[in-house]
């Protein structure tokens, strides 16, 4: 509410990863603490905040396009753009017409505190750790975030019970690099997962985790039903010149053994991956190496990015020796390799029952992260879980309900059949 006691309205416009998803949420919740009413478009808000991403060029450019459009708006909100733009590129966003403050990681941070997020999706995006150390020559992202730090097992908790009395069925685990979890005891994220699997009503997915993220001590509470088969790994390059140069701390052998050990303990995973194409220094041979390791490997979908170089990264003193257009072309074929492999893991479940997340009134998303259309004349609450039987027609994949769940019953569902 304003001096004149009017009430005030606040949207929050996100570009970028997850991780930036779920500050989102965190910024909403304390915007609400804060009186504010939120509103999903800046045209309808008195203030509106972008929270940025700067991540690759291409990212740098869709923030500024967002900011831009967000400071054009007639009558004009208040601008406030926060996040890894605004941390990387100050003065530049600063210059931009229109914009009325900008915060930096430290001043967000401050805002952001604590708070327990108020998701503005069906899935709950829960931050559980931020920074990362591992110094990645390619990444800007980390020199932008700090070193690791992690929320508390215990608060994490706190918040996951408030999100499911909110209604969520499902938590999505965020962090820059979920691996290097660590309380301020040395509880890792194992140990976070079986805290959290202690609790019951409601599953969860982790968001991307490196390779170096994964243990035998993780496993075994990785092959608990109630976490979702769902895997992000990053790979970035099949060749292992090129993994060097990026500062990958492993092999391409490792990452393919570490996936096999994957598909072994939950084999109807989704296991999906990213891969930048054009790093300094891949030769058409390197390319070519990375192309048959993956044709290898039990991959669902892929994530393909044309390297650009980021001021400030090691990397940008290897210089940037792959043209643009042979960039392109790489990340076409990474695309396609990524659109067959996602086809054919979707038909490797039709006919199977599996448990899904209500997305939207037209869409939900499995366990093993298959995105289906609802059928025509299902009913059902965004955030509840279904039990979906799949069906493909005509090159469309859809979910017909077998029984809904009550939030507090939420059963087994690997492999769930009627
Ligand atoms: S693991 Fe590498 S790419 Fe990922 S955040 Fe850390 S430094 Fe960046």
């Amino acid at each position: 509410m304003d001096d004149d006691g009017r009430i005030r309205s606040a949207a929050v416009v996100t570009t970028g990863c997850r991780l930036n998803q779920a500050e989102s949420d965190i910024l909403r919740s304390r915007l609400r603490e804060r009186n504010f009413v939120i509103v999903p478009q800046p045209e309808r808000a008195d203030v509106c905040y972008v929270n940025t991403c700067a991540v690759t060029a291409a990212a740098s450019r869709t923030s500024i396009q967002r900011i831009r459009q967000v400071c054009r708006l007639r009558p004009k909100p208040w601008v406030v753009v926060l996040g890894c733009l605004a941390q990387h590129e100050r003065m530049r966003v600063e210059s931009i017409e229109g914009v009325d403050e900008v915060w930096d990681n430290l001043r967000k941070r401050t805002e952001l505190a604590d708070a327990c997020p108020f998701p503005s999706r069906s899935r709950a995006v829960l931050k559980v750790q931020d920074g990362c150390d591992f110094g990645c020559s390619f990444c800007v992202v980390s020199g932008l975030r700090g070193r690791p730090r992690s929320v508390e097992p215990e608060l994490v908790c706190r918040q996951v019970d408030e999100l499911v009395s909110a209604g969520y069925q499902e938590i999505v685990l965020t962090g820059l690099n979920l691996g290097q979890y660590k309380s301020a005891d040395g509880r890792g994220l194992p140990d976070l997962l079986a805290l959290l699997l202690s609790r019951s009503g409601f599953r969860i997915r982790l968001a991307s985790i490196e390779p170096d993220g994964f243990s035998e001590r993780l496993s075994e509470v990785l092959a608990e039903d109630r976490i979702c088969p769902h895997f992000h790994v990053p790979l970035q390059s099949g060749d292992d010149g090129v993994l060097t140069l990026m500062g990958r701390r492993y092999k391409a052998a490792d990452y393919a053994r570490l996936l096999e050990w994957l598909v072994r303990l939950r084999p109807e995973a989704c296991i999906g991956a990213d891969v930048i194409a054009g790093f300094p220094g891949e030769s058409e041979n390197s390319f070519r190496r990375t192309a048959s390791f993956l044709d290898a490997l039990p991959l669902a979908y892929l994530h393909a990015f044309p390297y650009s170089a980021r001021s400030g990264t090691k990397a940008q003193t290897l210089g940037d020796s792959v043209s643009a257009s042979v960039k392109r072309s790489r990340v076409a074929v990474l695309r396609e390799y990524s659109k067959e492999r996602s086809l054919e893991f979707r038909r490797r479940f039709v006919g199977s029952v599996r448990e899904a997340v209500v997305e939207s009134y037209s869409s939900a998303t499995t366990d093993n992260y298959l995105h289906l259309e609802l059928e025509r004349g299902v009913s059902c609450q965004p955030g509840r879980l279904l039990r979906l039987r799949i069906v493909e027609r005509l090159g469309r994949f859809f979910g017909q309900p077998v029984a809904v769940h009550e939030p507090s019953a939420i059963r087994r569902y690997r492999n769930i059949e009627t």
